[in-house]
This record gives structure tokens, C-alpha cells and sequence, in this order.
């Protein structure tokens, strides 16, 4: 079977667990430490705060922003659901923009129209490893005193010309989820320039105290541990090279499934860096679930990210009963992605991409 997602580890991460099992400190330390810095440095900004994962990265960012009930946050909700609990988690509204269905992006076109008084930041995500309009969004938020926190959960690396995604708005998000791009088994880290959001996500992130045991403000414990930043350390040198093999084969099944009438193949903007956490296409006229059921019989794993939009799930739709987000409903009709990652080999694109063009000249 082809999977659609596989953690790469070796002998590497094998040996810095272990030196972490020896060095009697499993608890943030200073491999965490050096795990931020390195990963600031990557994304270019001056900080970075490691996290018990993705999740709780964007829950502590929304938090420094200070974002409360009585908010309202944009956002998109073709996503992950962390990017819209995240933000129910502060007592705010999200506010649901449909996407532009060439990039899956929320089209920002649409932002302006939603924006209100009590409208505090926007939360765009760079879905599937493609980012997100930044120079539109940062222009909007300007405009319109608002914040950014962008979600980068599937982008680690992206990048729009020189700048990589997490070092454009007020503050970034990532995941270390076994699927992502790069993995510490569960983990999250937050980026950011701004100083004092820095220091005021790292009080919540342990229990509000600077300083052992003398607690300033109500606070979790949503710290990571050496265990994991010592994997994050090894992925992180490794993150390029994954990265360049995902592309790479995404490069491959452009061009040969461009002309397939049936099927619409990602789009890459000018001058963007699209890392591919996932390869997804639209297939149009109803034959996705049969696609995916054939691919399937023929050992090749597929997955539809997302098949109910986040504002059709059942505990949201119930706060938004008549909310219709034209592209977003027929994007998850259509959507099917197919492996990509960097364990993908070359034989394997070859044979995912026969069994496509089989299915669809049996059609036909
Ligand atoms: C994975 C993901 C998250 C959540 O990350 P976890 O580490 O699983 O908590 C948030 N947003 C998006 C877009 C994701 O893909």
C-alpha cells in the first residue's frame, strides 16, 4: 500500500531520544530552548515558543492577542478544526470566509465585507503546505487595525519570494503532528517578532509563572517535552530535503496529470513556495468516491481533507444554521488528495499516475 502520509526517522532521532532518556531531564529544558532557536531562525523571525502541539499553539497566540468573548476572528473553513476550536476555546466568534478554489485559501476578496467593530484579528491558514494571500491580508489588517496569526500547521518552509509563512503576521503557528511536514510526535510551536507576545505565551504556556511557583495570571501547562524537541531538532535539519522530495513529486503529477480532463491539479501562484503537505486534486462530475474506492483496490491510499466544511460540522452548523459557503461546499465534493510525501518514490507517482488515467479512459 502507497500511503498518504508517513513520519520519515532513523538512526538519528533514535540517538538523540536516547541521549535524552540518559540525561535524567525529560521535562522543557535545553534542548526545547535550542529547538526554538533554530526554529526561529528557519522561519526568520526573532522568537519562537515551543508547544504541546499545534492546537495549543494557536490557542495560547489568540490568547496574547488578547482575543475574548465579545470578538470576532476571521477565518476559513476549509481547515483542520483546531484553527476554529482554537479560537471558541477564548470565547470569541469565528468568522467563516469562503476560499478562493484555485488555492483552497480563503479568498480575500471576501474579508473586507465581513469586517466589523467587533472584528479583533484575521486567521487565515496556509492550507496544504500553499500559502495563504499574505500581502492582501497584512494590508487588510493594516487598514483595519486587526491582528494576524497565521495558521501554518501544514506549511513549515513555504514560502511567498524570500519570506517563509509564520513571519508575516503578528504571529504563526505550527504543528509537529506525525503527518505534517516535520514531526516530533505531538508538538507545536509559535512564532513571532514581537517581544512581549513572546513573553506572554510563554507565562501561559506554564501556568502563568515566571519565576517557580509564584503564579501571575491563570495559566496551563501546554509544554513540550526534551523528548520531543530533540526529535524536532533532527526533523528540522531534515525539514529541507523532505520538502524538496514532496515538491519534487508534486512537480511530477502536475505534469503528467495536466491533461486529464476530468481532474483539476493544484495551482502554485507566481512566486510561491508550495511545500505540499498535501497533493489535492478536484475531481469534477461526482467520480471522486469512486476514484478513491479504485485507488484504493490497487494499494494506493487517498484522503479527503475535508469532506464537511467546518462551518457544516455539527456542534458550529448549530451557531450557523443558514451560513452557505458556495465554494467551500463543492471544494469538499471534489477534493481528493494523494501521497506526496517524501518516502513517495518514483515507482510509485509512475503507478499512481496509470491507475488515474486507467480509471478515467474506462470512463470514457
Ligand atoms: C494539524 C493542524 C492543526 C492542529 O495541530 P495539532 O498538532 O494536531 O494540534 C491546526 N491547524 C491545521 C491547519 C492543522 O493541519
Amino acid at each position: 500500500m502507497i500511503k498518504i502520509s508517513m513520519p520519515l526517522l532513523d538512526e538519528k532521532e533514535e540517538r538523540a531520544v536516547i541521549e535524552v532518556l540518559r540525561s535524567e531531564q525529560l521535562a522543557q529544558g535545553e534542548k526545547v530552548s535550542l529547538f526554538e532557536q533554530k526554529f526561529a531562525q528557519f522561519i526568520g523571525t526573532k522568537y519562537a515558543i515551543a508547544t504541546s502541539s499545534g492546537t495549543t499553539a494557536l490557542h495560547l497566540a489568540l490568547l496574547a492577542l488578547g482575543i475574548r468573548k465579545g470578538d470576532e476572528i476571521i477565518t476559513t473553513p476549509f481547515s483542520f478544526i483546531a484553527s476554529t476550536t482554537s479560537i471558541l476555546f477564548t470565547g470569541a466568534k469565528p468568522v467563516f470566509v469562503d476560499i478562493d478554489p484555485n488555492t483552497f485559501n480563503i479568498d480575500t476578496n471576501l474579508i473586507e465585507k465581513r469586517i466589523n467593530p467587533k472584528t479583533r484579528a484575521i486567521l487565515p491558514v496556509h492550507l496544504f503546505g500553499l500559502p495563504a494571500n499574505m500581502e492582501k491580508i497584512i494590508k487588510i489588517a493594516k487598514k483595519y487595525h486587526l491582528f494576524v496569526l497565521e495558521d501554518a500547521a501544514q506549511a513549515h518552509g513555504a514560502k511567498i519570494g524570500n519570506q517563509r509563512v509564520g513571519n508575516f503576521g503578528d504571529l504563526g503557528a505550527f504543528s509537529f503532528y506525525p503527518t505534517k511536514n516535520m514531526t516530533t510526535g505531538e508538538g507545536g510551536m509559535v512564532t513571532t517578532n514581537n517581544e512581549k507576545l513572546a513573553d506572554k505565551i510563554k507565562l501561559l504556556r506554564s501556568h502563568g509563572m515566571k519565576m517557580k511557583y509564584h503564579n501571575d495570571v491563570l495559566g496551563f501547562n501546554f509544554r513540550m517535552t526534551e523528548i520531543e524537541a530533540a526529535i524536532g531538532l533532527e526533523q528540522l535539519k531534515k525539514l529541507p530535503t523532505f520538502n524538496n522530495s514532496r515538491i519534487n513529486n508534486a512537480e511530477f503529477l502536475n505534469v503528467q496529470l495536466a491533461d486529464i480532463y476530468e481532474i483539476v491539479i493544484p495551482f502554485i501562484p507566481k512566486g510561491y513556495t508550495h511545500v505540499f503537505h498535501q497533493y489535492t486534486i478536484l475531481v469534477k462530475e461526482g467520480n471522486r468516491d469512486e476514484l478513491a474506492g479504485y485507488l484504493g483496490q490497487n494499494g494506493v491510499e487517498t484522503a479527503i481533507y475535508y469532506p464537511i466544511p467546518i462551518h457544516r460540522q455539527k456542534f458550529i452548523q448549530k451557531i450557523y444554521p443558514k451560513l452557505h459557503l458556495e465554494n467551500v461546499e463543492r471544494v469538499a465534493n471534489q477534493a481528493l488528495s494523494i501521497p506526496v510525501h517524501a518516502s513517495v518514490k518514483k515507482e510509485d507517482l509512475e503507478k499512481i499516475i496509470s491507475l488515474i488515467k486507467k480509471f478515467f479512459q474506462r470512463r470514457s
